[in-house]
């Protein structure tokens, strides 16, 4: 029988109406001849009961130092809490179904507490459920590391569970269910008049996911990119057709938009005296030996420049600081991305991107650009001005 991998995040199962959604959703592909193995996120989001954010507060309001191995222990229980509701649902409704951790699925990681990274899954803990005819729940998430540790997989994890499931059981295809009609050319909070795309390619979703848009996660695209299997975007709440990803889609000059707040602009310099080049990867690898990932790095004669997380800020200074650099550091800008596998070898975008940002009075502050994507770093004061402005002048093909 063929397979398919359903997905449902943390809004789909937090209410009993996007529950009586989704066991309509799984029942509707059992008849229509399917096997579903379907991949469920905490119920709900920051606040609510079983929602990771709630376990991460409740133990933090007992002791501050959980071991990482503990702490992902604790995290893992959000969806396994929602693999038992879902299984008994669909049982109710006269359906062998069964509940799995990600471990007894056969989810194998590395052994990067909060972060982890799939390395294999074993597809035969599965297949035997589902040569017994039941439809199989999974807590999304999660999996086990060689010394059996049960292990997370970070924000967005669940997404890569049911594409690396939909890969090592050959699905058919992979729907992730959400509460937005797709993927949009914009985050729909931003600019309520985005508009759904039909269909998208893996790298371009790839990369729309990647700078900021979080409406499936840039290693859950991989995993299904590498496995070829397509994936849907649906919304758990309505009937929209949703958005298609796949290899052979027609690209666009320019896809989307996607956009990172809380983000902080470093310059070191001026690096003048001694030997120059030498001190700028010395910069380099102070922020590689703190482990601060950075990005938009550029170069002048005697400076260096780069942008990093908000949330990295205290720790770049310092280290920066410790190692006698003079070191300006901006908070609150923001990252704006244009993405379009078409804009490879089109001249002008950047600088019509350029001119739409600056009659409407924002300044650029840096800017970035790789084959399918050009981005600017802007203060976050602008960023909702400047987005809505750019996806107008998209829209009207004036970029
Ligand atoms: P889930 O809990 O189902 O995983 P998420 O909150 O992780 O849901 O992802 C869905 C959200 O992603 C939407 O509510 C939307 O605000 C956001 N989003 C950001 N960029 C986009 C985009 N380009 N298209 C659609 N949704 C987007
Ligand atoms: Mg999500």
């Amino acid at each position: 029988m063929k397979i398919v991998v359903q997905k449902f995040g943390g809004t789909s199962v937090a209410t009993p109406e996007g529950r009586a959604k989704a066991v309509e959703r799984i029942i509707s592909a059992r008849e229509q001849g399917f096997q579903p193995v379907v991949v469920v996120s905490a119920m709900g989001r920051k606040g609510e009961p079983y929602a990771t954010d709630t376990l991460i507060d409740l133990v933090k309001n007992i002791h501050t130092d959980v071991a990482p191995r503990e702490m992902d222990l604790l995290i893992s229980c959000g969806e396994v809490i929602s693999t038992v509701v879902m299984a008994t649902a669909l049982r109710n409704r006269g359906y062998r179904a069964v509940a799995l951790t990600g471990a007894q699925a056969g989810i194998r990681t590395d052994g990067n507490h909060g972060n982890a990274r799939i390395m294999e899954i074993d597809p035969e803990y599965i297949n035997r459920h589902l040569a017994q005819d039941r439809i199989v729940i999974v807590a999304g998430f999660q999996g086990i590391c060689e010394d059996g540790s049960v292990t997370t997989l970070g924000r967005g994890g669940s997404d890569t569970t049911a594409t690396a499931l939909g890969a090592a059981l050959q699905a058919e295809y992979v729907e992730i269910y959400t509460d937005v009609d797709g993927v949009m050319t914009i985050d729909p909070r931003l600019v309520p008049d985005a508009a759904i795309m039909k269909d998208i390619s893996y790298r371009e979703i790839c990369e729309m996911a990647n700078q900021g848009a979080k409406v499936i996660h840039p290693r859950a695209v991989e995993a299904a990119m590498s496995g070829k299997i397509p994936i849907k975007i649906k919304n758990t709440f309505s009937d929209a057709e949703g958005t298609l990803i796949a290899e052979h889609v027609a690209e666009r000059v320019i896809t989307g938009l996607a956009h990172l707040s809380d983000i902080t602009q470093v310059k070191v310099g001026p690096l003048d005296g001694g030997d120059v080049q030498m001190a700028k990867v010395k910069v380099l690898k102070t922020m590689a030996e703190a482990r601060i990932s950075i990005d938009m790095t550029g170069v002048a004669p005697n400076s260096i420049f780069f942008i990093i997380k908000g949330e990295d800020t205290g720790r770049a200074k310092a280290a920066l600081q410790k190692a006698g650099y003079n070191t300006t550091v901006d908070p609150g800008c923001a990252k704006v991305s244009v993405i379009g596998a078409g804009m490879e070898g089109v001249p002008g975008v950047m600088a019509d991107i350029m001119e739409s940002l600056d009659k409407a009075g924002i300044t650029v502050l840096q800017t970035s650009d790789s084959d399918i994507t050009i981005s600017f770093l802007i203060k976050e004061s602008d960023l909702s001005k400047a987005i809505q402005i750019l996806h107008d002048d998209i829209e009207l093909g004036k970029i």
